[in-house]
């Protein structure tokens, strides 16, 4: 079954490319009718609040909302991504629309300007590490119970990979890392959500 890549804005082509390597074929969506045919999904990284004007001018936020609510779609979000899914968003802007389908409340921008970017080690809880990048990434302030933690950041302790029943989110781009392990993140979301 084809993995959808939410493809309004952000970074699309490297989601595709990791998907690729893995032998599991995407589309990219553009249109609320696209949605039908998938039932996982992936949102990237880019600019939240672009992004979410092109999810309401489109109606992908209508009909998505509906698909979460009938728990018929699986979602992973990454850093834009994940402020779309989250439940509360901080430092967005007021008409920002996002799909409250994690329960967490992410900080926009909490690291700094672009110029802050960098990469991080991230240890997984799952065993072994990663070094993504991390742009102008969001901060997972607060968590509910009902949410797992999969991957902590090595120096500070906090979460940055996290996942409630279907639905996984980064503040990271796991489609944007050099080591050897860079493409588990896809692979357990490909793995946690294969009987779907
Ligand atoms: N700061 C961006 C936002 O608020 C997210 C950055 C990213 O996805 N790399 O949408």
């Amino acid at each position: 079954m084809k993995v959808g890549i939410l493809a309004l804005q952000g970074d699309v082509d490297l989601h595709r490319s990791v998907l690729e390597s893995l032998k599991v074929q995407s589309v990219l969506i553009t249109s609320k009718e696209q949605l039908d045919d998938v039932v996982r999904l992936i949102i990237p990284g880019g600019e939240s609040t672009a992004m979410s004007k092109l999810l309401v001018s489109s109606d992908i936020y209508g009909r998505l909302k509906e698909r979460i609510k009938q728990d018929s779609i699986s979602i992973f979000g990454t850093c834009a991504g994940l402020i779309l899914l989250s439940n509360t968003v901080l430092d967005g802007r007021k008409d920002q629309v996002s799909l409250q389908a994690l329960d967490v409340a992410v900080r926009r921008n909490a690291f700094g300007r672009q110029i802050e970017s960098s990469f991080k080690h991230v240890e997984m809880v799952t065993g072994g590490f990663i070094e993504p990048a991390f742009i102008r990434a969001p901060k997972i302030e607060n968590i509910s119970a009902k949410v797992d933690i999969l991957g902590r950041l090595k120096d500070s302790g906090e979460p940055v990979l996290v996942r409630q029943g279907k639905m996984m989110g980064a503040t990271f781009h796991p489609e944007l890392c050099f080591n050897q392990d860079c493409n588990m993140v896809h692979r357990l979301f490909l793995e946690y959500t294969e009987e779907n």
